[in-house]
């Protein structure tokens, strides 16, 4: 057992730091008692740490897994500035004899950051396999739910690589994750109980305000009034990539600020430069979907503003969590107009495919992309050995909890009370 003195001077020769912040001491004392952990703290509140500290008083080399390429890079970057090189990482862009020598050599590595995928392969995990792990640790764990904004079908992989890796002390990392999410994650991980240490996400510079309008047009001027008033930096939020794209144009035109759209539908080349243009402030404004967000690490965002209804308060919690990182006065606005929440139902109903329709695609070997947006999902399933009924059962759950998660949301716009009370009871 390490006593509090060893701790803090490990913090500061190797960190620097005088002091844990919440939330680090009890996750870090955990792990090295070798128990699993989950851990919930806010974006920017030292989760990094939480398993870079342990990594230097256990022996052996530590996995991180992590879903974006992005991310991976900024804690890489991270550690050598911190004077590290024992970093590496093993991901898709590695070319195949670079991926042979980092395999051969894996034990060499202190830090090794992966993807879900990766760990996947089986000459991967079985290179894996023969090093001493000193921990696993999954970062933005919530995309292993199903039930979360970010959910990952990649991620499900990670019960079998823990099991095949020896069941080594297990790390989970999110920002956000109400108890049903934060159970699910457990679960999908393959591990009965993990201990949680869970801090609050309240972030009192955030200022929370629900606008009601009557019509789609007030919504329109009011964004228009609200973004040339504020200015920016900021993020304004649409459920829909078309009307992202609209809006950003409309914005241009009627303010002199720089605005872009951002979604799935635009090519990762020019997604990457929209990103790296608004880190830099040479956009003030951008008009996203829910695909913008994760790794994007701005501190000086001023706003963020829902055109539409967010998915559900989890999803709203995280995309409001963006404003404000620098404890300056910032602005949340959700814009509601009647009848809202019919978009929002169109936007994310899921034809749910009949048990006969799924046996039948698989049976003749029709393309499963009839099933349009699920199709992947389905793929995803089918190659891990869902049965049919079990896909329909998976589809189905979704789709309740969607609706359910809906009325939440309107649970939350109707509020006439603390709005902050509300979120935070949540
Ligand atoms: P998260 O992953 O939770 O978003 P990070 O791990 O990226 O947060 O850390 C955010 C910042 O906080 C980093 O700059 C990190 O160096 C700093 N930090 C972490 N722990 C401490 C601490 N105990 N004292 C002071 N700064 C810290
Ligand atoms: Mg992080």
């Amino acid at each position: 057992m390490k006593t509090e003195q060893e701790l803090l001077r490990v913090l500061k020769n190797r960190f620097g730091f005088d002091n844990f912040r919440p939330g680090q001491e009890r996750t870090i004392k955990t792990l090295l008692t070798g128990e699993d952990v989950l851990t919930v703290l806010p974006t920017g509140a030292g989760k990094s740490l939480l398993y870079q500290l342990p990594a230097y008083l256990l022996t052996g080399t530590v996995i991180i897994v992590s879903p974006l390429i992005s991310l991976m890079q900024d804690q890489v970057d991270r550690l050598r500035r911190q004077g590290e090189k024992r970093v590496i990482m093993l991901n898709g862009q590695l070319v195949g004899h670079e991926r042979a020598t980092v395999l051969r050599n894996l034990q060499s590595f202190k830090f090794v950051f992966t993807s879900p995928e990766m760990l996947d392969n089986k000459n991967v995990l079985a290179a894996f396999s023969q090093v001493d792990v000193a921990m696993l640790v999954v970062d933005e764990a919530h995309c292993i739910s199903q039930w979360g904004p970010d959910f990952r079908p990649e991620y499900l992989l990670l019960k079998n690589v823990r099991q095949q890796l020896g069941n080594p002390t297990t790390l989970m990392l999110t920002a956000t994750a109400t108890p049903q999410i934060r159970q699910d994650i457990q679960t999908k991980m393959g591990i009965k109980k993990a201990q949680q240490v869970v801090k609050s996400v309240d972030r009192p510079n955030i200022f929370l305000t629900v606008q009601k309008e009557y019509q789609q047009q007030e919504k329109d001027e009011e964004l228009l009034r609200l973004v040339q008033k504020f200015k920016g930096p900021g993020i304004v939020y649409f459920a829909s990539r078309k009307i992202a794209s609209q809006m950003a144009e409309w914005l241009t035109q009627h303010t002199d600020l720089n605005v872009a759209a951002y979604h799935a539908g635009i090519a990762p080349i020019e997604r990457f430069q929209i990103q790296r243009q608004f880190m830099e402030n040479e956009l003030q404004v951008i008009c996203a979907t829910s695909a913008f967000g994760m790794g994007v690490d701005k501190n000086d965002v001023r706003f963020v503003i829902h055109y539409h209804l967010p998915h559900n308060l989890e999803s709203y919690l995280q995309e409001i969590g963006r404003a404000g990182r620098d404890g300056k006065q910032s602005l949340a606005v959700l814009l509601y107009a009647d009848g809202d929440e019919m978009i929002q139902r169109q936007l994310t109903s899921i034809d749910v495919p009949s048990v006969e329709l799924l046996k039948q695609i698989e049976e003749h070997n029709i393309p499963s992309t009839i099933l349009g947006e699920q199709a992947e999902l389905f793929n995803f399933y089918l190659t891990h050995h869902s049965s049919p009924e079990q896909i329909v059962n998976t589809f189905k759950h979704r789709q309740y909890q969607m609706e359910h998660e809906l009325q939440e949301m309107l649970g939350y716009i109707n509020n006439e009370g603390c709005r902050r009370e509300y979120l935070l009871a949540y």
